[in-house]
């Protein structure tokens, strides 16, 4: 078919398969690439509307589209909507009988179905199609999960890094929307995709209100917080089983109807509480990180952090849930000490501790943080935004600035003369012409920035290193043992005379949990 032919079979099929009239940003490229066979990577939000990327290329392309799917439960209703929608799809898993399996190989064979979505443990058993005579495409979902780096490591998704050998000649889409940069370069080489075009969407929910409190009180707080909103739908994320039950409780006895759900109730309690709270009979669900995963609630005004969340990544996917609508909705976390503490006991011993802690120090920043803190969330993930938000805390409630173009100055050129190799801790060091072991045994003491910053305490230049981090003019690489890194940002500050504004420290007073919340 002519290029244009295509073009006008893929907005028909846009229309009269999903019901759409346009394309969202990124999607039309993102279906033109796979359509020209181009392998690619796509980083878009929870609810941006990843799966018409690939599966209205399926629909124009001779065979099947196999789709890589982390969870079994999900692939049904995906199944299901498909062929709601007059696609004929199916998907293969362990849950199937082998005359199940067996059949749905066969219509492989016989190109009678567009798309396959299958378990990545599952792909062994379907070795004998994966042929580019009957595969004309691969999509990889979640593809985080084949990443160390990434919060939601799957085993079972390593594998995958063959399937590129086997089918070297087919398009592959590798899809996420939760990846910072060092995950992002890993699902590529993972899945030996090198040359894959990637299409990165804005992660800004600009109508999601963001807000940190520290958690003193919270209970209080929360229920406040939930009379000045009546009749909105609303989710609390906590850490564990036992707080979504004592904080629903807490809250009925404040006359305020939630329900609890968590991985421990059984399956009927948990499908009931979803369905009455997609359907609006619950109003407010106290939920573990189990509750949200493939629920499409668009009037969703509000969602509580009670504790912190181990990392970016999650606390993103879960505000992301408040406001599909594009409604003003507000995200409230809470930031507590003592969370902190028990998130690195949780990490403590993992495999991939340092990552963890990494991902969790930056967590921390967020939560500390004096400067816009949708800056900090979306430099997260790679995007800088030029002006500050106006709708966080920080921003309406701003901190006293002054110009720190000098501190940025001398931190930035000690990153710069340690060849970015060093963490936070030595950078401070050599600012402060620190005489440690470190230092002397690298020879740090000949740097020309050594001592310069005696004159600032360790802790404000701690501060001080935080806001550059969180605005962008420095980042840490995780896997360069949280060395220190230069950003586009950092020369225009070394040498093209940006200014810098800094917040002053303020006293830090640690909030002792005094009485312990239950
Ligand atoms: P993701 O997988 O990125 O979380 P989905 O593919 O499930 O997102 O899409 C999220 C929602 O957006 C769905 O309800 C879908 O129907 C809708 N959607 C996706 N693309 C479009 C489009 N081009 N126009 C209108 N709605 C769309
Ligand atoms: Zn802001």
């Amino acid at each position: 078919m002519p290029e244009n032919a295509v073009k006008d079979q893929v907005f028909l099929n846009l229309k009269n398969y999903f019901g759409y009239d346009s394309f969202r940003v990124n999607q039309q490229d993102i279906v033109e690439a796979v359509l020209n066979k181009k392998d690619c990577l796509v980083i878009m939000p929870t609810g941006g509307g990843k799966s018409i990327c690939f599966q209205l290329p399926a629909l124009s392309f001779k065979g099947v589209t196999i789709v890589i799917s982390p969870l079994i439960a999900l692939m049904k209703d995906q199944v299901d909507g498909l062929n709601a929608n007059g696609i004929s799809a199916s998907y293969f898993n362990s849950s199937q009988s082998s005359e199940e399996q067996h059949a749905i190989i066969e219509n492989v064979i016989r190109a009678e179905i567009k798309l396959l979505y299958v378990a990545p443990e599952s792909l062994a058993a379907l070795q004998n199609i994966l042929t580019e005579k009957y595969i004309s495409c691969v999509a990889i979902d979640e593809a985080h999960c084949i990443s160390s780096w990434g919060h939601d490591f799957r085993p079972s998704y390593q594998q995958l890094g063959f399937l590129k050998t086997t089918l070297p000649n087919t398009p592959f889409i590798a899809l996420t929307a939760t990846a910072d940069k060092t995950t992002r370069e890993d699902i590529v080489k993972q899945l030996r995709i090198d040359h894959a075009q990637i299409f990165i969407s804005s992660f800004d929910r600009k109508n999601i209100g963001l807000e940190v409190r520290t958690a003193n009180n919270r209970i209080s707080q929360i229920v406040k917080f939930i009379k000045a909103r009546p009749n909105q739908s609303g989710i609390i994320y906590c850490l564990s089983r036992k707080t979504t039950e004592q904080l629903s409780t807490k809250l009925k006895a404040n006359s305020i109807p939630a329900e609890a759900y968590h991985a421990g109730l059984n399956f009927d309690k948990r499908s009931k509480v979803q369905e009455s709270f997609i359907h609006d009979k619950t109003q407010i669900v106290c939920a573990t990180v189990a509750f949200g995963m493939g629920i499409d609630k668009s009037n969703v005004r509000w969602v509580v952090h009670y504790n912190m969340p181990k990392n970016i990544e999650g606390y993103y996917q879960e505000i992301g849930r408040a406001g599909r609508d594009g409604l003003k909705s507000h995200a409230l976390l809470f930031h507590s000490y003592a969370d902190v503490i028990q998130l690195q006991n949780f990490a403590s011993g993992a495999s991939n501790e340092a990552v963890q802690i990494a991902k969790l120090d930056r967590m921390k920043q967020f939560s500390e943080a004096t400067t816009c803190r949708r800056k900090i969330l979306l430099s997260y993930f790679g995007e800088l935004l030029g002006t500050n938000c106006g709708n966080c805390d920080v921003c309406k409630n701003p901190p006293q600035f002054f110009d720190g173009t000098i501190i940025a100055q001398k931190i930035l050129s000690t990153v710069y003369h340690l060849k970015q190799q060093e963490a936070m801790g030595v950078i401070i060091d050599v600012l402060r012409g620190a005489q440690n072991a470190t230092i002397i045994s690298k020879g740090y003491q000949e740097v020309s920035t050594f001592g310069i910053g005696k004159d600032i305490s360790w802790q404000h230049w701690q501060h001080f290193v935080i806001q550059l981090i969180n605005q962008g003019f420095c980042e840490i690489a995780f896997h360069k043992h949280n060395a220190l890194q230069l950003t586009d940002f950092s020369s225009k500050v070394l040498f093209k005379g940006a200014k810098v504004a800094l917040t002053k420290p303020v006293a830090v007073t640690e909030v002792k949990p005094v009485v312990k919340e239950k």
